[in-house]
């Protein structure tokens, strides 16, 4: 009697195994679909951010803002520049300023414009005014890539599928 439970105790746990290693289910990670979305890196770098004062109008003050970048990628990019002028003599920032800039794959370019902010300390004072400058990726876009666990099959064995489910646990 004890035999006949131990043989089916066996029975059941090697056809356990035979079923997680073999059975396949649809990829946790990538839903069955066998690629997953995955965002790309940033690949346009600030060179440098020029401000230069030009003169005073009408209680502001203007400047010349040139903005060095250069596109690493070999993708045509649509980037936004955000700008944001701080004034350490009056410890103030001014708000951002957004360019809407388009680069060439391996592209050095230079971009210029004309910011005013109020001009504070009066006339033929002009701001100790410094720039910083930020990218954004409005369509660098997401990338379809192979999926890692399931190799693009979009099916994975039942131990894989445990493997994933307790490891995020
Ligand atoms: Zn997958």
């Amino acid at each position: 009697m004890q035999r006949k439970y131990l043989i089916a105790l066996f029975i059941i746990i090697l056809t356990s195994f035979i079923i997680i290693d073999t059975v396949q289910v649809t990829c946790p990670q990538c839903e069955g679909k066998g690629s997953i979305k995955s965002f790309s890196q940033p690949t346009v770098e600030i060179e440098n951010v020029i401000a230069k004062y030009t003169t005073t109008a009408c209680g502001y003050e203007w400047w010349d803002v040139t903005l060095y970048i250069k596109n690493n990628s070999d993708k045509n990019l649509t980037i936004r520049a955000y700008l944001t002028p701080f004034d350490a003599k009056a410890n103030k920032t001014y708000s951002n300023i957004a360019w809407n800039i388009f680069i060439g794959p391996k592209e050095s370019k230079t971009i210029n414009g004309t910011i005013t902010v109020p001009d504070f300390y009066g006339f033929q004072m002009h701001s100790d005014l410094k720039v910083s400058a930020r990218l954004s990726y409005d369509n660098l876009g997401e990338e379809e890539t192979v999926c890692p666990l399931c190799n693009g099959s979009g099916k994975v064995t039942i131990l894989n599928f445990m493997k994933v489910y307790l490891s995020k646990r």
